[in-house]
């Protein structure tokens, strides 16, 4: 008998850790810089898309096309070329010490700078609106101290700087701020009429502002053809089915050299549903139809999802329920699910499944939000969570998300929890 637990444990063992060196094998092959930070530069998206394809199809998944792809169009403003910003004549390097607004137009020349301070901007506002309206010089703002703004006083300047980016009659070529928060990216699906770039203060502590170099380039591309991939293993029961999606794609190149690995987001979501496929299509048939979609274009603005929605492989009615993985790359502080609060019945049961099976140290709710792939779908009523990891690394939207450093604490933990609430449904 002990010998017999032995052996079943040592198998279990081997099962689990099986899971986690394909995980972080996937979440290494996304990340890698062939991948190109999956965004619409190099065709990183499509790279990243075709990869997820021949795993459907090692894993054995049913496509409803000839390569698992739902194609979808979408516009995008790109940097794929020429990315550099000069103070003083030192050269500053894309994502560590600046950032540029993602719906920057392109810009080049030697520029004259004029500096103002949060605290002036606020204080003599009309002064300043008069004065920014003459001016032809690039506007430096200094954000120093921003976080410890009033609600208000935060609202004024970031609809300032809103404003001065999208004013067409104002000549100043571009807005510089000097901020000491953590430079965070996204995506754009416009371009502004002057460039924003957000530059780490402690780069330039020590050098003149007076002047400053700008060598940017910008492609807006409105011919972009993005794809979800969607396949299917049968279950018990044809019914009702059962989806199980994560988002592929990220933020992709700022430069020729510059991209963005999105290990956590969301490398790992795709991680994740692929081991939850692995399972369901070789050791374990699923209650329901089981379908598994890696989204495209979620950075963009939920695009694919929100494509997928219009254009669904079975009628939204029969799906029973729905579980999105985005950010599920931690877990030392357990999983937070989004509309825990709302199917209170499901998460119940998500709770007491974690708690018998002593999985995560806490499953946490929370109430309907927009924030990723799973929003189209509720806006239809279909019964959905959005479920992320938390703890470990602050790592989110920049170049330090990257797999080496992802701790992937509670992936196994998650994926069991994942499997025992969806044979419970
Ligand atoms: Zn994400």
């Amino acid at each position: 008998m002990c010998r017999i637990a032995l052996i079943l444990l040592i198998f279990y063992g081997s099962v689990q850790s099986q899971d986690l060196d394909y995980a972080s094998w996937v979440i290494k092959s996304l990340t890698d810089r062939s991948m190109h930070g999956r965004g619409y530069v190099d065709n990183g998206h499509k790279i990243a898309a075709d990869f997820i394809s021949d795993q459907f199809k090692m894993i054995g998944l049913q496509s409803f096309s000839i390569n698992y792809q739902q194609e979808f169009p979408l516009s995008v403003n790109t940097f794929p070329k020429k990315m550099g910003v000069k103070i003083d004549n030192q050269k500053l390097i894309p994502g560590v010490d600046f950032l540029i607004n993602p719906s920057s137009p392109g810009i080049k020349g030697q520029f004259v700078a004029t500096i103002v301070s949060i605290d002036s901007l606020l204080i003599n506002n009309y002064k300043w609106i008069k004065r920014i309206k003459s001016l032809s010089s690039v506007l430096i703002v200094d954000k120093t101290g921003f976080g410890l703004l009033s609600k208000e006083d935060k609202q004024i300047i970031n609809d300032l700087i809103d404003a001065l980016l999208f004013n067409e009659d104002l000549n100043i070529p571009a807005i510089v701020l000097l901020t000491d928060d953590k430079l965070t990216w996204s995506i754009s699906q416009q371009v502004a009429f002057r460039p924003l770039i957000s530059i780490r203060k402690s780069v330039i502590e020590t050098h003149d502002l007076t002047q400053i170099k700008l060598t940017i380039e910008n492609d807006f591309r409105e011919d972009i053809i993005s794809q979800n991939v969607i396949g299917m293993i049968p279950g018990k029961r044809a019914d009702s089915i059962v989806m199980i999606t994560a988002h592929y794609d990220h933020l992709g190149k700022l430069g020729k050299k510059t991209f963005f690995p999105g290990a956590n987001d969301n490398a790992s979501g795709v991680a994740m549903m692929l081991t939850l496929a692995k399972h369901f299509s070789f050791d374990e048939t699923p209650e329901f139809n089981t379908l598994f979609v890696a989204f495209g274009a979620e950075e963009a603005g939920l695009i694919g999802s929100q494509y997928y929605v219009g254009r669904p492989i079975y009628p939204l009615k029969k799906i029973k329920f729905l579980v999105n993985l985005d950010l599920v790359g931690t877990g030392d502080d357990g999983a937070m699910v989004v509309n825990g609060a709302i199917f209170n019945k499901e998460f119940n049961q998500l709770v007491s499944l974690n708690t018998q099976m002593k999985l995560l140290p806490e499953i946490k709710s929370r109430g309907g939000a927009c924030n990723s792939d799973h929003c189209p779908f509720q806006r239809e009523d279909v019964p959905c969570f959005f479920i992320y990891t938390l703890g470990g690394i602050q790592a989110y939207h920049d170049v330090y998300d990257v797999h080496e450093t992802l701790p992937l604490t509670g992936f196994v933990e998650l994926q069991q929890l994942i499997r025992a609430f969806l044979a419970n449904l």
